[in-house]
């Protein structure tokens, strides 16, 4: 107990430990429902904790504790583990990352969708010096290193740079990447073919590492990019993850049922495939990266302008950006794109595609549209919000057991701009809509989408269940009362619900606001030699 050696008596008589008696634990949560992570049911005990550790869970605890709180019938469930986040887009100015504990979150994985600062021990060292509420991880990401290596251009690598790329994989994963994230939506992975990510995905393999994917497409290719998901698996000899699993566009709805059978199918022939899932039917990235064909984006910002100048080229990409306005992550609709953050405009946030076409005094038509969408990247571009998800396919993916929770996120300035509800909600959402309200989850089983399978997945075996000797990232809420309440049109709301939220043993969240402790760690990967 090193911390209660520092703690003088009067403390102690104040915590509920009388003179002459030792505190035996640090920490005494009485009269829980405990949801150990494993998905198996609640069941009725105290749980006690020693420094960082959970030191005992039994039906009733009365050896003397530094502090005791009596949770009430509350449910006591392992700490949140988000194994796909974009963290370092905020950590830094908010090193609490708010919004991700107050829903429960104690641990977050970043460097997914196949970007990761690179090389990757630089930015894992600046961590050690941040003093957050939570702990954090972190992949090494494909694009970012065919980036680093070739650039962001449409060619095949050299076997030279493909040995280049390999030897920063595997220095990635003796730094502590959990494994290798690909984006090949994205450019410059989107130029990458299979074969070579493959390549790559051996050496995270050799280091115990995972694969996971923003897939190649999520539209109307959907079952080709989850073949490929798995094959990258299959091939390259590790787990592989399909990242914030959807399918995208009006004309693929109800795809999703294939998309699983296709999981099935590669489980029972051995592949260790799995997805992650945020409970929204909106999705959110850059509106070119969105709405833009790859061909225009190639070779960075300026190849770009130089191509929307050229009348031809922009009139073919007009027609392509239409289509994916049409069909794609346009969702059919002007008023299904909404606009996240602009920096060249500020007060666009929260306006949508249909706003700005007739702000621009043009017809609100799928073609006029395209053209602001050009002239938004001449300006210097937007993140967006792209509503062209269905709720039977979100429902469909949710209730998959292979599926886990995660929130592909980000930690926002509180106030600012207008981010996708996810950053705040995605956990509370869906404990209270899918649990609570529309009961497509047991709440056990939701608690293990959350916890016990991310932590497997990530080979992080001191987290994740509920048991004596394991990590105390402990998340305390009311099952009755647990809800998001960020929207897409008032996003900078916290989740209600939670009492108290504990990582490494201190809790960091109670009575409605973040406490002083930072105990957060950086996590380090299977591939880090330990001393
Ligand atoms: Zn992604």
């Amino acid at each position: 107990m090193p911390r209660m050696r520092q703690t003088g008596l009067a403390i102690l008589l104040l915590l509920g430990v009388s003179a002459g008696q030792t505190a035996r634990y640090d920490l005494l949560l009485k009269h829980a429902r405990v949801v150990d992570g494993t998905g198996g049911p609640w069941f009725r005990a105290d749980v006690a904790i020693t420094g960082g550790t959970i030191a005992a869970i039994a039906p009733a605890i009365d050896a003397p504790a530094a502090r005791v709180i009596d949770v009430h019938e509350y449910v006591v469930a392992p700490g949140f583990i988000d194994i796909h986040t974009h963290a370092r887009r905020g950590i830094d100015q908010t090193p609490t990352a708010a919004n991700y504990v107050r829903q429960g979150v104690t641990t977050v994985m970043e460097g997914p969708d196949g970007s990761s600062p690179v090389p990757l021990a630089p930015f894992l060292a600046h961590l050690e010096t941040l003093k957050m509420s939570l702990d954090i991880g972190a992949f090494v990401g494909q694009g970012s290193v065919r980036n680093a290596v070739i650039g962001d251009v449409d060619r095949k690598a050299t076997p030279d740079e493909i040995e280049t790329m390999k030897g920063i994989v595997e220095q990635a994963m003796k730094d502590g990447a959990f494994g290798l994230s690909t984006g090949l939506f994205y450019v410059p992975g989107t130029f990458t073919p299979t074969a070579e990510v493959v390549e790559l995905a051996k050496v995270a393999a050799r280091y115990g590492g995972i694969h996971e994917s923003h897939q190649r497409t999520e539209a109307a290719g959907v079952l080709d990019s989850v073949r490929e998901t798995i094959a990258i698996g299959e091939r390259g000899g590790l787990p592989t993850q399909i990242s914030h699993a959807k399918v995208i566009g009006t004309a693929n709805f109800g795809k999703s049922a294939d998309m699983l059978a296709l999981v099935d199918a590669a489980r029972a022939r051995g592949v260790d495939v799995s997805l992650d899932q945020y409970p929204y039917t909106a999705s959110s990235t850059s509106i070119q990266a969105a709405l833009m064909p790859a061909w225009l984006l190639e070779g960075g910002r300026q190849a770009t302008l130089a191509r929307l100048k050229d009348s031809a080229s922009r009139e073919k990409a007009k027609g392509q950006i239409a289509v994916i306005i049409r069909d794609e992550r346009g969702g059919g609709d002007l008023k299904n794109v909404q606009f996240a953050s602009c920096g060249f405009d500020p007060s666009l946030a929260g306006k949508t595609l249909y706003d700005l076409t007739v702000q621009r005094k043009l017809a609100p038509t799928i073609r006029n549209a395209a053209e602001v969408v050009m002239w938004i990247v001449e300006q210097g571009g937007c993140s967006g919000i792209f509503h062209a998800m269905s709720e039977r396919d979100l429902v469909r993916i949710l209730k998959h057991p292979a599926t886990m929770i995660a929130s592909d996120g980000e930690i926002p300035v509180f106030g600012r701009a207008n981010p996708h509800p996810r950053s705040y909600g995605t956990f509370a959402r869906v404990l209270g809509v899918y649990v609570r309200e529309k009961k497509a989850l047991a709440l056990e089983e939701a608690i293990r989408k959350m916890s016990a399978y991310p932590a497997a997945r990530l080979g992080l075996s001191d987290r994740g269940i509920l048991r004596p000797g394991l990590e105390a990232d402990i998340a305390v809420f009311d099952p009755a009362t647990v809800r998001d309440m960020a929207t897409y049109t008032n996003p900078h709301q916290y989740a209600e619900g939670f009492s108290h939220v504990i990582v490494n043993g201190q809790v960091v969240f109670e009575n409605g606001a973040m406490t002083e402790a930072r105990p957060g760690k950086v996590l380090y990967g299977p591939g880090k030699p330990r001393n």
